[in-house]
């Protein structure tokens, strides 16, 4: 079970989330991931940017906030028996993250290995205090780091990459005798560690891939991921009001929906779970009783349904690589691709005009500018290309459905729905899947073009 940042935000929530562990227990055998508490992370990354440019008093009041609040919710939580043993831990916690952050400070420098070490804390400093409140429940509950629970990445900070094999042998090593003990595991989410120990951490949104993980690992019989809406919805329901929650779909399609849908869920957390073929549910923690969504290997039949869900992802650039030269010109797009991949610049899509002599690729926006620098460095003056410009107000719209596989017409009702609202459609992939098409426009329209699209399937209305 997985509880994501919203279901910990304060100790009435914690103390719910433990509830809902307690509900579930003994006749299951539990493992639970914790998130850091909402909005903690953010928080985190904010003062490592403040910290570099030694903006200490803005440091030391958003260092306090978030100080503060996991003493006072420790406090909250505590009871005789786990009183002066959490409040230690969180003392202790608090004290280090601060020494972080002084180094960071002085040196004015924070590396990719020093941010995950920062932004780690969130987890660290949430998962003792859930698991002090599943202990006062009377069950016995252990928080473990990442680390701690077997689970061994890559180097790659700031998107570490878990070593399946290695990871999933360590895993079951520390996690089986606990579970055998009818101890319960609370690991940090989100976190890992290199073979000689450093904290990594697995990208934004990463505690859902640590449950997935540890799922796999594990042989679950299912990974429950708790979280602030009653499960995967027909879209942002911040976005579209009369959204809908789905209660099936099937891997392919969250796997789509999370690549594209960004927030909702980290787009590698179905992998390993898709993998072993193990069911994951997604619950509100304010509703448990509600279904949910079920998230399996079974291609469903769709009730008729071609398109289930749209998502948008913000927040992109285009790059776009222009010269006459490239014209039959073998070779370009690949070296284009190994300067960004050399870069570790990710390319979300990909687009060339087959007469015009361009290729665009959409980027993060925060890699835009460093693609574009890189791109000139390494092709101007070649001979063909000769221009490389970034565009930064750019979002991905995502429509996802199994049952556009082989449906034709599809893409004519999308791209009719944005017109019709007046929307320009700058770049236009389909996914090898044929479970996704997306599209960019400017990034101001986005939201209108998700609304155009939930409208033209009716999606709402499930
Ligand atoms: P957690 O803290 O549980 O990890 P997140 O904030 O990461 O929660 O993700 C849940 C949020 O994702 C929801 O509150 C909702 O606003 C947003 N969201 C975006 N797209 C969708 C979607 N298609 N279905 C459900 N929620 C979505
Ligand atoms: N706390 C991390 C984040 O905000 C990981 C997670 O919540 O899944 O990205
Ligand atoms: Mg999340």
């Amino acid at each position: 079970m997985k509880f994501g940042g919203s279901s910990l935000a304060n100790a009435a929530n914690i103390r719910n989330a433990a509830g809902i562990v307690q509900r579930f227990s003994p006749e299951n055998k539990i493992v639970v991931v914790a998130s850091a508490m909402n909005d903690v992370t953010d928080r985190l990354l904010q003062i490592g940017d403040l910290a570099q440019r030694k903006e200490n008093a803005r440091v030391r009041k958003i260092l306090g906030i978030t100080q503060r609040l996991h003493v006072k919710t420790a406090k909250s939580i505590s009871s005789r028996k786990t009183s002066r043993e959490l409040l230690d831990r969180i003392n202790h916690l608090n004290t280090d993250l601060e020494k972080t952050v002084e180094g960071i400070s002085h040196l004015r420098e924070l590396t990719p290995r020093s941010r995950d070490y920062l932004l780690s804390f969130g987890e660290r400093l949430s998962t003792p205090i859930l698991a002090a409140a599943i202990r006062n429940l009377g069950l016995k509950a252990q928080a473990l780091t990442g680390g701690e629970a077997g689970i061994v990445s890559d180097d790659k900070f700031g998107e570490a990459k878990p070593l399946a094999e290695l990871s999933y042998h360590e895993i079951r090593r520390r996690l089986d005798p606990m579970l055998a003990k009818n101890q319960i595991p609370v690991v940090t989410g989100f976190i890992a560690a290199t073979v000689d120990g450093t904290i990594t951490t697995l990208g934004r949104g990463g505690s859902d891939y640590t449950a997935s993980l540890l799922g796999a690992a594990l042989n679950a019989d299912e990974i429950w991921i708790w979280t602030d809406v009653d499960g995967l919805m027909t879209a942002d329901p911040r976005i579209v009001k009369d959204a809908g929650v789905l209660p099936t779909v099937s891997f392919g399609e969250a796997l789509e929906l999370s690549y594209f849908g960004a927030k909702m869920m980290h787009p590698r957390a179905m992998q390993p779970a898709a993998q072993r073929k193990i069911p994951v549910r997604i619950k509100n923690s304010s509703r448990p009783t509600q279904e949910g969504t079920l998230v399996s290997s079974r291609e469903e039949d769709n009730a008729g349904r071609v398109v289930k869900a749209v998502s948008i992802i913000r927040s992109v650039g285009i790059v776009t690589v222009s010269g006459t030269g490239m014209i039959g010109s073998p070779g370009a797009a690949a070296k284009i691709f190994m300067t960004l991949g050399s870069n570790n610049v990710n390319v979300m899509m990909i687009s060339q005009g087959s007469s015009e002599a361009t290729i665009s690729c959409v980027v993060a926006r925060k890699d835009a500018d460093n693609a574009v620098r890189a791109l000139q460095l390494a092709l101007l003056g070649q001979g063909f290309v000769d221009k490389v410009i970034a565009e930064k107000d750019a979002c991905i719209i995502a429509v996802v459905g199994s049952g556009m596989k082989g449906t034709p017409g599809v893409a004519a009702r999308i791209f009719t729905a944005v017109a019709r609202k007046k929307i320009n459609v700058r770049i236009v992939a389909q996914g090898s899947s044929e479970y996704n098409v997306s599209f960019v426009v400017s990034e101001d329209q986005g939201p209108e073009a998700v609304r155009a699209i939930h409208d033209e399937f009716q999606l709402g209305n499930n």
